[in-house]
């Protein structure tokens, strides 16, 4: 892409002036574990009924801004009103609407890094001082007192669970503790929670009117293309969040793909089932590298976080020479050489895990 020119950045609103293009370090490559996406792909039943859902939804018309339908039967999976649910385009755009309603100068937003770079990225765009409680450096785990002792401060405090790129869990009693401890909102950013084995804060959203829980279909369900996420939260802030999004950001054809995927939620268990056991095989493989310098986080999400000698070259090299693209965080703060690694299929798991070990022998 194109560097933006000193002259255009001179026009360029400040907060947006400092920032580049997002850059997802994306290469075509044989095996593509890098962006947690559900290597499996819909099962063949379930793609045939969003294929035929899609074959038959009008493209003439505007979609339904709220997404009524699918909104409706959400809802109902969680015990909840229509009310309580509304959908964006991704959760990325949720996170950003968050922002752009309840940011700007004074409205802090607190996080615990290392976490999903978007919220930094997303608060300086909405003029949102952004602060820290660092995970512990060794375990990933979330310092609740530090965070409770300061979230009164924050409007928006976010826990990410399982948080992406650690996998590591939040337990939900600490988030209900924090939403007690605040005036402000707490987000929970729950995007790979299907692959967790722990109750999700979503029952929590009838009792505490300042918890938002965010989730995707583009893990579990296998529609990260499709871009549809939603939240779940007291109607009073669904309605702010609806006030400042875009009408029409979700399109008919996401609506109807992402309806038809969410009725056959029980068919596509069985593939969920299947990346949470096909994780504890990589977790498994790559915890018998101690001797070649690997460390290995166990996770709750479909990826793995590794710590490896020389992990930008790896990463390099098992692009380049085994056509395996797995994500560099070995120069991100508090993740020195470590990689982020979706899980695949067994064939794909197999591959990834012969390169390593190819190339940190031959190192
Ligand atoms: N939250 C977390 C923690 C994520 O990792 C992601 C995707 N990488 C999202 C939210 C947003 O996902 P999407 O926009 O695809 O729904």
């Amino acid at each position: 892409m194109a560097q933006i020119p000193d002259t255009v950045r001179a026009l360029m609103r400040p907060s947006a002036a400092e920032l580049e293009p997002y850059d997802p370090a994306f290469t075509p490559v044989e095996v593509n574990l890098s962006a947690n996406e559900n290597s499996y792909g819909l099962p063949a039943e379930v793609r045939a009924a969003v294929n035929q859902a899609l074959a038959e939804v009008p493209v003439n018309r505007y979609p339904d801004p709220l997404a009524g339908e699918l909104r409706a039967e959400i809802a109902a999976y969680y015990g909840l009103a229509p009310e309580n649910v509304i959908c964006g385009n991704g959760g990325d755009e949720l996170i950003y609407n968050i922002f752009l309603a309840f940011g700007g100068e004074g409205h802090m937003v607190l996080h615990c890094p290392p976490d999903f770079s978007v919220y930094e990225l997303y608060a300086s765009l909405a003029e949102s001082p952004c602060e820290s409680v660092w995970r512990d450096p060794a375990t990933f785990a979330i310092d609740w007192e530090k965070l409770r002792a300061r979230v009164a401060n924050a409007t928006v405090t976010i826990v990410t669970t399982p948080n992406n790129p650690t996998g590591t869990l939040a337990d939900p009693a600490e988030v209900e503790a924090l939403a007690l401890a605040t005036d402000g909102l707490v987000l929970v950013d729950e995007a790979y929670m299907e692959f967790a084995d722990m109750r999700s804060c979503a029952s929590l959203i009838s009792h505490y009117p300042n918890i938002l829980v965010l989730r995707t279909f583009s893990k579990a369900f296998a529609l990260a293309g499709a871009r549809l996420g939603y939240v779940l939260a007291d109607p009073g802030v669904v309605s702010a969040l609806a006030a400042v999004r875009q009408p029409y950001s979700v399109g008919v054809l996401s609506q109807t793909a992402a309806l038809a995927a969410w009725r056959h939620r029980p068919q596509i268990q069985p593939t969920i089932d299947e990346i949470v056991q096909q994780r504890g095989e990589l977790y498994t493989r790559l915890s018998e590298l101690g001797d070649l310098g690997v460390t290995v986080w166990p996770s709750s999400a479909n990826f793995l976080l590794v710590r490896l000698p020389h992990a930008h070259e790896v990463r390099c090299r098992l692009r380049d020479e085994h056509s395996v693209l797995v994500r560099d965080f070995s120069s991100a703060p508090g993740l020195t050489d470590c990689l982020r690694i979706t899980v695949g299929t067994p064939k794909e798991n197999k591959r990834l895990v012969d390169g390593i070990v190819s190339i940190l022998r031959e190192a």
